[in-house]
């Protein structure tokens, strides 16, 4: 992108601390949000041949607002003498959080002095077309502010991440984090040995959920409870007390796959949707940023590699399908909880209760269910649920769209009932303020005032409680709209199926509970847990 075409565009780069760098971005002075906003800006510059960097300007206002800003009058300046092309913000809000100044300059006197503004974090660009609505929109919303802030948070974490820097408040097991810059990982003296005997019994011969055993056995605290130890807070919700986090087969494959120990970081493999919607999603392998050489190594790379094969030898599959089994991830114990692991035998694969295996618990559900029946079962239920939908959805077409329309109504009509007690609130907020004059000018007397007060107040508490109150029901309406719709949506991709898939046991299917065997009856029970109602 370049100004038609020109090239050495003369860039200024405009810094300002701001409030939200300060709870937010880093536990560290303010110096390091000026600095997250240079190493963004000149990686941005030097991606693009065509500008050239001339000028810094960088503020300490935090409100944004103006109030003394010499650098941003220095930067103003300097575009009307026509010293610069171009003006680079990490967003708009950097620049100015005052709609009149962005108005102003960003979009008439720049424009007259021909001069481009981008700010990187929120996409604004004055040479894009259409660009000046969302630009003027973005100044305005509130709620866009909090996703520019959002945004801007998530720029400067992936910078950090693409300098190398370490952004988790946990180090890995055998790391700690360096008292002197929270962004570097130091060896863990204590738990690295811990890493290095957990190569050694691979290298040996043991596998995964042996090694649990034998740490476990030799009562050496699993990660949790280390951190624990250590006093490290921790983040995890578990029903069980950290004393009995022990050791298991997940816990041992991770620390022997992990790059870390070798001394790279490997950082942002997931994300969340937005900064409304908090619902963590995992990137592809090839969007992770990958920094070699961070920190010290615990593991030499000859270890590592030896393990690695290693690995890949000892888990290679007695049927090489290759593929993903379609109810990975889906099935677990109605006694334990705990995840069903696929197991082969010569004739059949099965799956089983993967507490007997993971190395520390033992679970009452012993007996293997063989995977061709529970996929027989589970595609002649999916297909009753298809029929029994078609059946139904015949009888009440008509219903259904009336229901839809009852929702919308009754959501209408608690939108209503919302902004006429909000109405309310306001008329009583003026008429608590003339109270108050009242008082002031002596027409009530102190106690008449407190008693009004009170009769206010309880007021006051009521329109609230009716507000959340609601909110409520507003929230379960919609949610019903969406559950209904969703589900015609997805009973209409299907009729009758003839095989599963996993793409089909994923939408239809959130869990599969595989109970024990009664032996009396020789039945077990298998619960299936939909996506829908
Ligand atoms: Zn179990």
């Amino acid at each position: 992108m370049s100004k038609g075409g020109k090239t050495n565009l003369r860039v200024g780069i405009y810094l300002r601390l701001s409030n939200e760098d300060k709870d937010k971005v880093s536990k560290d002075d303010d110096s390091e949000s000026i600095k997250n906003q240079r190493n963004m800006l000149n990686q941005y510059i030097n991606k693009h041949p065509e500008f050239i960097l001339v000028q810094e300007y960088c503020d300490e206002d935090l409100s944004g607002a103006g109030t003394y800003r010499p650098e941003f009058a220095r930067l103003i300046s300097d575009c009307e003498n026509r010293k610069l092309d171009v003006v680079l913000c990490k967003s708009q809000s950097r620049f100015s959080r005052d709609m009149e100044i962005i108005e102003k300059y960003i979009n008439n006197k720049f424009k007259e002095w021909n001069i481009r503004f981008i700010g990187l974090a929120d996409n604004a660009d004055t040479e894009i077309l259409g660009n000046k609505k969302s630009r003027q929109i973005n100044g305005l919303v509130n709620e866009w502010y909090l996703e520019d802030v959002s945004n801007n948070i998530r720029s400067a974490f992936k910078s950090k991440m693409k300098q190398g820097e370490f952004i988790s408040p946990f180090a890995p097991f055998g790391y700690a984090i360096s008292s002197r810059n929270n962004n570097k990982l130091v060896i863990d003296p204590v738990a690295s040995e811990i890493v290095k005997s957990i190569y050694n019994l691979y290298l040996v011969g043991l596998g995964f959920t042996a090694i649990a055993k034998y740490l476990n056995t030799k009562k050496i605290p699993s990660p949790s409870l280390y951190k624990y130890q250590k006093k490290i807070k921790l983040n995890i919700i578990s029903n069980r007390s950290r004393e009995e986090i022990k050791w298991s087969m997940n816990a041992v494959k991770k620390i022997l796959t992990n790059e870390v120990y070798l001394g790279h970081l490997i950082q942002g493999k997931r994300t969340t949707i937005s900064y409304k919607n908090h619902k963590i999603v995992n990137k592809s392998p090839n969007e992770w940023i990958r920094v070699e050489n961070t920190h010290a190594a615990i593991i030499d790379e000859e270890t590592f590699n030896k393990v690695k094969t290693a690995i890949l030898k000892r888990s290679r599959p007695l049927k090489k399908t290759g593929a993903v089994h379609i109810f990975s991830g889906k099935v677990f114990c109605q006694e334990c909880g705990q995840y069903m692991r696929k197991k082969n035998s010569t004739s059949h694969e099965y799956l089983v209760c993967s507490s007997n295996k993971d190395g520390y618990s033992n679970c009452i559900n012993k007996s293997a269910i063989r995977y061709d029946i529970l996929e027989e079962l589970i595609l002649d239920s999916i297909n009753k649920k298809i029929k029994k939908y078609y059946d139904l959805h015949l009888l009440v077409k008509e219903s259904l769209q009336q229901q839809k329309n009852k929702f919308a109504k009754k959501i209408n009509l608690l939108i209503k009932q919302k902004n006429d007690i909000k109405k309310q609130v306001i008329k009583t907020k003026n008429y608590l303020k003339s109270l108050y004059e009242d008082k002031v000018n002596g027409v009530i007397n102190v106690e008449q005032f407190k008693e009004l007060i009170t009769t206010y107040n309880s007021e006051d508490e009521k329109f609230k409680n009716e507000l959340k109150s609601i909110a409520k029901k507003i929230n379960y309406y919609k949610l019903k709209e969406a559950a209904n719709k969703n589900r015609k949506e997805l009973f209409a991709k299907y009729r009758q199926l003839k095989k599963l898939n996993k793409v089909i046991i994923d939408e239809f299917i959130d869990k599969i509970y595989i109970g024990k065997i009664d032996n009396e009856l020789n039945t077990r029970d298998i619960e299936i847990k939909w996506n829908f109602t």
